[in-house]
């Protein structure tokens, strides 16, 4: 389904970005992901060429957009193009307000919004160069609802889909689309610490019954870049079992 296209993937290196290296790579994609750190992409690396998956992986720091630059432009050097982008990268938060200070407030801003403004910045004109791209954003269900608690979390994600919502309609004409996933509850790292007390009666309210896997998420995402989403720009697609909150 994607065929010769050239996808950068951040947060690649684990759960539902790393997923999403796997379905893109088989489905014929030439990969490339993006991580926080050399030692986790490295790993991951290491964990796909077992996989017998052969992609490539960087770790620009995605505040910088100088780094973000040079490593674009690394890409373009070997590639010649970049086809889709995937702003999967992100980090949640549980804290009350009274105990969350601004900057913490700003931290996940800073990944979860800015990041995503900073790599489209940098990429959109070589897409707009070929009059076409897919440009994805991982939202959350938190982005429908909010959540009890960790405000900068669902904040960030409302921003995920202004921002899609908007720079679809600004990119249209240059036949570039820009769409998001809302992922439900699904079973990441993101997730690991949330007890089973808290998990079980969760996983009761949703009406399909499970939690979400990463591949629930990444065959989603497969489908938004490839042509058979040729027509949907500007949609923020749930993939959470219909889960209510
Ligand atoms: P995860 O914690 O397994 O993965 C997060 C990824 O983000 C990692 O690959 C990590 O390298 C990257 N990352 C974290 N901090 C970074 C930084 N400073 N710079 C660059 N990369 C950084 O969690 P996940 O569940 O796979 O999360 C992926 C996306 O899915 C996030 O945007 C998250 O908000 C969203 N999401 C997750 C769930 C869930 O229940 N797991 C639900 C809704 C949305």
């Amino acid at each position: 389904m994607l065929e010769n296209r050239v996808a950068i993937i951040t947060g690649g290196t684990r759960g539902i970005g790393l997923e999403t290296v796997r379905v893109f790579y088989a489905n014929k994609a030439k990969v490339i992901l993006f991580g926080s750190k050399k030692e986790t992409v490295e790993k991951a690396l290491e964990t796909l060429e077992q996989e017998n998956i052969h992609v490539k992986g960087y770790f620009p720091n995605l505040k910088n957009i100088e780094e973000i630059q040079t490593v674009v432009s690394q890409i373009i050097k070997e590639y010649g193009h970049i086809d889709i982008l995937v702003n999967n990268a992100g980090i949640s938060a549980n804290k009350k307000i009274e105990d969350t200070s601004l900057e913490e407030f700003n931290h996940i801003m800073e990944l979860n919004v800015n990041a995503i403004f900073n790599l489209s910045k940098v990429v959109v004109p070589y897409m707009k160069e070929n009059r076409s791209g897919v440009i994805l954003n991982t939202s959350s269900m938190v982005s429908i609802y909010g959540q009890p608690s960790g405000v900068g979390y669902p904040t960030s994600k409302f921003a995920v889909n202004g921002l899609t919502k908007s720079l679809a309609r600004e990119l249209a004409p240059f036949q570039i689309r820009v769409n998001a996933v809302a992922p439900g509850i699904t079973k990441t790292d993101m997730i690991a610490d949330v007890p089973e007390n808290i998990i079980k009666p969760l996983i009761q309210t949703i009406p399909l019954g499970r939690i979400g896997e990463p591949k629930d998420i990444a065959n989603a995402f497969l489908f938004l870049a490839s042509d058979l989403a040729s027509y949907i720009t500007g949609v923020v697609l749930s993939v959470d079992g219909a889960a209510m909150n």
